[in-house]
């Protein structure tokens, strides 16, 4: 049923909508047994579905939005690893390779992290996110703001182990579909009702574009990378 207070889909009735906290009006219906004092609504106040309903997101959506920023990502960390070796060209050979794994491990988290945690907290969505059509909100339908995004993102480390296995099962048997990282931070993941055709054509272009961008670069830097068969 869908919440008349902030119109998210709600798969289960509960009493109270998994987003705002309402009460839902399936559950302000039920008379008390023996209360003469039903708390029934005494108007209708409750709105009607509109539009701008929503669900709380598919997790298939959200597997093929992490694809794709998996995707923006790596190209950046391949910009980035190129213009590292391309300034310390020994950096390979002068460290144990336990430190090399290390310090790229830290660099691309900190790369993964940035890019989720700026996307989401300023536009309540990655390129990925927004080109799938879902969002990030928090209580309301508010964006998540730098502060919870920062929460979010943190827990994804732990909701990534192993391969996004926690944040699977958590958010397969949560109500609406919370991994724990949304659980900390006070978000939900919602589908958009409707996104503007120009926005997400926009949004692909960036995407595009960025990665294209990523890659050229790499290429200018470590044109080796790039023979086949590599040298
Ligand atoms: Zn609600």
């Amino acid at each position: 049923m869908y919440c008349p207070s902030c119109g998210v889909k709600n798969e289960d009735d509960k009493g109270e909508c998994f987003v705002c906290g309402k009460r839902l009006p399936s559950s302000l219906l039920v008379d008390i047994p023996g209360s003469p004092q039903s708390n029934r609504p005494k108007s209708g106040k409750a709105r009607a579905a509109t539009s701008s309903d929503s669900n709380a997101a598919r997790l298939g959506d959200r597997l093929i939005a992490l694809i794709l920023d998996t995707m923006f990502i790596s190209a950046i960390v391949l910009v980035v690893a190129a213009a590292v070796l391309s300034r310390w060209p020994t950096v390979l050979d002068s460290h144990s390779n336990l430190t090399l794994v290390a310090v790229s491990a830290g660099i691309v988290l900190v790369i993964a992290f940035i890019y989720h945690w700026l996307q989401e907290g300023a536009f309540g969505a990655t390129m990925g996110k927004a080109i799938i059509g879902v969002h990030v909100t928090r209580q309301g339908g508010l964006k998540p703001g730098l502060g919870p995004s920062a929460i979010r993102n943190a827990f994804r480390l732990l909701d990534a182990l192993p391969f996004y296995v926690i944040g699977f099962f958590v958010a397969l048997f949560s109500r609406g579909r919370r991994r724990l990282g949304d659980y900390a931070a006070g978000t939900f993941v919602l589908e958009r009702a409707a996104v503007p055709v120009g926005e997400r054509i926009a949004v692909i272009f960036l995407w595009l574009a960025g990665i294209t961008a990523a890659v050229w670069g790499a290429w200018l830097l470590r044109p080796t990378w790039f023979q086949f068969p590599p040298k």
